[in-house]
Parts: C-alpha cells; sequence; structure tokens
C-alpha cells in the first residue's frame, strides 16, 4: 500500500449515487484513503510533494464490486470440485485469479464460499499483507449445507471426502449455531447458506428447500450476534421466500423467483444478487465439454427464468447488488454481465451503480468503497468514452488503481 501522498489528476470523475460527472477533478490520496477532493482550478500540491497519476482524457469510476465470486480453486467444472487438489494448488490458483479480478477493474469482492474451508480467509490475509495483489475480500469461509445439499463436494460414488471440504455441513440448529461461530471466528465475514438445490452439484433440485425456516432463521440470529451478514443462495419460488422472510442481507440467484417472493423481498429490503450472465457460459462450455445432461437441463431451466424474474424484482422495487458468480466462468470476465443487466431492464448507470455504491451498501461496506469520496479507499477504474452510455466499455479499462497503486495501465499514447 501507498504511504506517500498521492494526487490523482485530471479526467472526469462519475458519482454513481447522482449519476454526475465532474471535470477535472484531483484526488489527494494519503494511506490509500481519499484525503480531499479538489474542484477545476483549485490548486494542486507543489511539484515534487506528491505522487501523481495523470487521469486526463479518461472517464474515472469507483472501482468495481463483484458480492458474488469464488476466487478459490479452478473452474467448478459441474459440481466436481477439487478433490484430487491439495490446498497448496487451490491457494495459487486463488492467487492467479485475484490478480485477474482485479485487473478487470473489480477492487472489492464478496467471496462466497470455498469447498475447502477457511480458505479465502488465507488469500484475503495474503493480500491484505501485500503478498498477493488481488481485490478486497469479504470471505465466506465455506458453503453451509445441509449433508447431500448443494453445497456438497459431490465426487464419484464411493470417493471419500475428506473433512476440511465438509466444513459447512449441517444437520440441526445446534450445528448450525456452532458452523456459524466456527466460520466467523475463523475469519469469515459474511454467511454463506445453500438454501436449495444447486444448478452445478449433481442430486440436488433447484427447487427443493433444503434448509427451511428454522435453520435460516438460527443462522441468521447467530450471524447478526456476531456482526456479519448473510447470503443465501436460493434458486426456487419457496427457498427464496424462506430465506427473505428469515432476514438474511442478500438472496443469490433468485432463479424462479415468483410474486411472493418478490413483495417478500421488498418487504424485508433483501438485495437480490442475480448471476445473469453465467449462464450462457455454463451452456456453451458444457455442451463443449460433454457435461451431464441433467445439469444442462437445469442450467438451461433457470437462466432466462431468472432473466425474466430479475426484470420482475427491478420494476417492483427489489434492491440489486451486482455479483456474477465468477469461478463458474473464467475470472476477469466479472464486467460482462453489465450488459445483461442492462438487456434485462436496467438503464446504464443503474447497472453501474450496482456494481459500486449499491453493492457496497449489501456489503455494509459504504464507509470504505464504492464511491469516490472523502475517507474511502482510492480504488477506482478508468476507461475511454462514456460508460453511462454504453457499460460495455467496462470489460476494457484503461487504468484500474487500488487505495492509490496502479494495478493496471493500458492506455494509449497521447498525441
Ligand atoms: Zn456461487
Amino acid at each position: 500500500m501507498a504511504t506517500d501522498l498521492l494526487l490523482v489528476n485530471g479526467g472526469r470523475f462519475l458519482d454513481p449515487a447522482t449519476g454526475a460527472w465532474q471535470p477535472d477533478v484531483g484526488l489527494i490520496v494519503r494511506d490509500g484513503r481519499i484525503e480531499a477532493i479538489l474542484g477545476p482550478g483549485e490548486p494542486r500540491p507543489a511539484d515534487g510533494a506528491a505522487r501523481v497519476i495523470d487521469l486526463a482524457g479518461l472517464s474515472v469510476l469507483p472501482g468495481l464490486i463483484d458480492a458474488h465470486a469464488h476466487l478459490i480453486g479452478r473452474l467448478e467444472f459441474a459440481g466436481i470440485p477439487a478433490i484430487d487438489e491439495t490446498a497448496e494448488t487451490e491457494l495459487a490458483a486463488g492467487v492467479a485469479n485475484a490478480l485477474a479480478t482485479l485487473r478487470a477493474g473489480f477492487t472489492t469482492v464478496r467471496d462466497v464460499g470455498t469447498y475447502r474451508g477457511l480458505l479465502d480467509v488465507e488469500l484475503r490475509r495474503r493480500i491484505e499483507r501485500g503478498e498477493v495483489s488481488g481485490p478486497r475480500m469479504q470471505c465466506a469461509g465455506a458453503m453451509i449445507t445441509r449433508p447431500g445439499g448443494g453445497g456438497e463436494v459431490t465426487g464419484e460414488p464411493g470417493v471419500a471426502i475428506p473433512p476440511e471440504l465438509r466444513l459447512g455441513v449441517v444437520r440441526d440448529a445446534a450445528d448450525m449455531r456452532r458452523t456459524v461461530t466456527r466460520l466467523v471466528e475463523g475469519g469469515a465475514d459474511v454467511i454463506k447458506l445453500i438454501v436449495t438445490g444447486a444448478v452445478l452439484t449433481r442430486g440436488t433440485a433447484v427447487d427443493d428447500v433444503e434448509l427451511e425456516a428454522p435453520l435460516v432463521e438460527v443462522a441468521v440470529r447467530t450471524a447478526t450476534e456476531l456482526g456479519v451478514f448473510v447470503a443465501a443462495h436460493a434458486h426456487g419460488a419457496r427457498g427464496i421466500r424462506v430465506a427473505a422472510k428469515s432476514g438474511v442481507r442478500s438472496v443469490e440467484h433468485g432463479s424462479l423467483i415468483d410474486d411472493a417472493g418478490i413483495t417478500a423481498m421488498v418487504a424485508h429490503e433483501t438485495w437480490l444478487v442475480a448471476d445473469l450472465y453465467d449462464g450462457d457460459w455454463i451452456d456453451e462450455i458444457g455442451r463443449r465439454d460433454g457435461w451431464p445432461a441433467a445439469t444442462l437441463e437445469k442450467n438451461a431451466a433457470t437462466t432466462q427464468a431468472q432473466r425474466d424474474g430479475f426484470g420482475r424484482a427491478l420494476r417492483a422495487g427489489v434492491r440489486m447488488a451486482y455479483g456474477t458468480d465468477s469461478g463458474v466462468y473464467p475470472h476477469g470476465l466479472n464486467a460482462r454481465q453489465l450488459a445483461y443487466l442492462v438487456r434485462y431492464g436496467m438503464r446504464p448507470i443503474e447497472a453501474i451503480r450496482a456494481a459500486t455504491v449499491d453493492a457496497a451498501e449489501c456489503l455494509g461496506w459504504s464507509d470504505r468503497v464504492g464511491r469516490l469520496a472523502v475517507g474511502r479507499f482510492a480504488d477506482f477504474v478508468a476507461v475511454y468514452g462514456d460508460p453511462t452510455v454504453d457499460v460495455t466499455l467496462l470489460e476494457r479499462p484503461a487504468v484500474v488503481g487500488k487505495g492509490g497503486d496502479i494495478v493496471r495501465d493500458d492506455r494509449r499514447p497521447r498525441d
């Protein structure tokens, strides 16, 4: 992290909260955080008093946030993750994934679960110590799931699953309380529940409710006591209602949401984190690589329905945070989903808001990320052109900064 004084100068800056551009801004950055914001014509620090990053000619946005990422390990091919991998190889993959994510302009992620328990926390520690270049992370530590549920490792029959891959498996309320506590004590700062079956986990059905309300309520109560939020994976309509009514912070996927689910989410101010892009990826790669027919059928049954449900939920006023399920598709392509949010009902500025100021609120991190404002981290992504007209410009960042450190610089030479 930069400990000296830094001036991020020039360019026009977007405040996603208002949609307003401010030209010729200067950010004064100290110890990674924004100390002051200078307007056009205001005096800048004298030559030599500060390091200068010149962003003239670029549109500058707050660093993007992915509220649904999985940085650990390689791609989760068809729900058979990682049995033959070691913590070392999975962490090494995580290091590469973290760098790809950061360079794509995503300076913050909420990592919602790794099969090998708490390896995400280890990655976060390495990033915080500066040993690894990656986004700011919230970590779930594991996925809490019932035995054989959507968060379980499903391997070939007869292959024993090592206990470190089953840290999140719970059977009853006491188990739930113990597991939530253990994960938070182990460094988790969000709890991930698998409330329904999953698309990529064999032998689970997206309509099945795997964690019923009494267990979800125990998780929410315990997490609240420990000061963290709960993110609930839920595809089926009833699972979405169970999650929202039990007080989770966010519903992940929300694929088969119905009107009652939308009403419950509005009433409980539940965030929806809908991964609208990755269904296309799963379909393409799954067919190419001969994934199980049941997996491709579940994917087909949730993809378009999810996009339609997203549009209905949006119009009804459900709060939306950007999350992509990265790890299902290759890390670094996180911005591709912005165009899907626009295609299914958002204005470009709303999609940008979902991936900045709103995602920050969903994470409880409005004091540190999501806007370029005094006191927050100097995390930014700068692009050519106007991403409030064309969000796909954010798929090609020119400059990415995190805490004032430049982690990507692909500026064109100026003439
Ligand atoms: Zn996921």
